[in-house]
């Protein structure tokens, strides 16, 4: 029997692409093969006997509640602002144009910071606290810097958070207000990326960059299983994910796996597919012409921030999950996503990040062509609160 105060059950970080097997008891970043760099895995040990509803029952309606397969060793680490166990609601009065299908929202606008951020970025905090680190920058779109500011708050650590000088006025008050290091950018999250590396590697800061730090990956795992054990220990045929880094792609596929190691599910998996903006739709174009890597494509400015990604440092994990998975990839371009947002919140009453929106066109169009089929029940991921993006949209 297992003792259920266990806390983790982490065992090791290794690498997907080459194997290689790394320590989390010390400070990881990517894989350090010069011949791979690719993101790295949390490994945990899955006991067999371990009953779901014995386990979580009682447990905190937060992510921490899947406490032993997330990578924070001592509980006092956990730095925790609420997030997670978002509710997953029917479609309702849209219900019409998903005839015979069973189409539900997991809406992830209400985390902390108002987008599923929150559950990365708690993750990688409480381990870069547990491993002592005092300083933390981040290249950012929006969302994951106001996140990170939040939870460095929190933890007593400093934010450095790197953002394009285009994303609406309140991602960077609310950094400021939770007391980050903001500095404006001009250009896209690339140019973000590079000069927050090099003030990195000049003053020793911890980077959580999407995918070049482990345990982002970890916290948004939790999607996956909350998703399972929301609707009963049984998955969605097709599952619609906004697709920028692909964070949380990876981490839903990967709880996955890890259910059905525990066995809690059994070996059938949703179809998954990435929702692009047309803007940044790399991943979509390699998909489709069959590559197993993406291009750098970044054709400016997006009202869908957190989707204007020009190649996901994870480019090829995400195509490999979508080919897996028998999945698929799709761009909106943002007329489209104006138009969903507005039409979910008129008819749903829920006001949605462009981003989440974007999947209610994805739908539209995988319906029209049948690649969504009658009877099948299918999961939208509403990334984000659209409170955030008014300067975005025109009323
Ligand atoms: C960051 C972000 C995304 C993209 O998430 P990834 O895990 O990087 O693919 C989607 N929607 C919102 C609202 C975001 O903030
Ligand atoms: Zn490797």
């Amino acid at each position: 029997m297992l003792d259920l105060q266990t806390i983790s059950l982490i065992s090791q970080l290794k690498c997907p692409n080459c194997g290689t097997s790394y320590s989390h008891l010390t400070v990881q970043t990517v894989c350090q093969n010069p011949d791979c760099l690719s993101s790295l895995y949390s490994e945990y040990d899955l006991p067999d006997g371990l009953i779901p509803e014995q386990l979580l029952a009682g447990r905190p309606t937060n992510m921490w509640r899947y406490q032993e397969f997330l990578p924070v060793v001592d509980p006092a680490n956990i730095v925790t602002l609420g997030e997670g166990f978002t509710p997953i609601l029917p479609l309702k009065n849209l219900k019409g144009f998903a005839e015979e299908n069973e189409v539900f929202w997991k809406d992830e606008s209400g985390n902390p910071t108002g987008s599923f951020k929150a559950r990365g970025i708690s993750a990688a905090v409480s381990k870069a606290k547990e491993l002592g680190i005092t300083n933390i920058v981040t290249p950012t779109a929006g969302n994951a810097g106001g996140a990170l500011a939040a939870y460095c708050a929190s933890a007593g650590i400093t934010a450095h958070v790197y953002m394009p000088k285009l994303t609406p006025n309140i991602f960077k008050d609310e950094c400021r207000l939770y007391g980050a290091v903001l500095t404006e950018v001009d250009g896209n999250i690339s140019d973000c990326g590079r000069i927050a590396n090099e003030k990195a590697v000049a003053n020793d800061w911890f980077q959580v960059s999407t995918l070049k730090e482990p345990y982002r990956l970890e916290g948004k795992k939790t999607m996956g299983y909350e998703i399972a054990e929301q609707l009963g220990w049984s998955l969605p045929d097709v599952i619609l994910y906004p697709t920028g880094g692909g964070t949380g792609l990876l981490g839903i596929w990967k709880a996955f796996d890890e259910m059905e190691g525990l066995g809690w599910i059994g070996s059938k998996r949703p179809r998954m597919v990435a929702v692009q903006s047309n803007s940044c739709d790399g991943i979509t174009q390699a998909f489709h012409q069959k590559k197993t890597y993406s291009e750098a494509i970044d054709n400016g400015f997006t009202i869908a921030n957190g989707l204007r990604v020009p190649k996901p440092y994870a480019d090829k994990l995400i195509l490999k999950v979508l080919r897996e998975s028998n999945g698929n990839a799709i761009s909106i371009n943002d007329c489209e996503m104006e138009a969903a947002l507005k039409e979910i919140a008129f008819r749903e009453g829920m006001l949605f990040a462009p981003e989440g929106a974007a999947l209610w066109q994805a739908f539209k169009k995988l319906k029209a062509t049948n690649w969504i089929q009658t009877g099948e029940r299918v999961l939208l991921l509403n990334t984000g609160s659209g409170y955030k993006y008014l300067e975005n949209i025109s009323i």
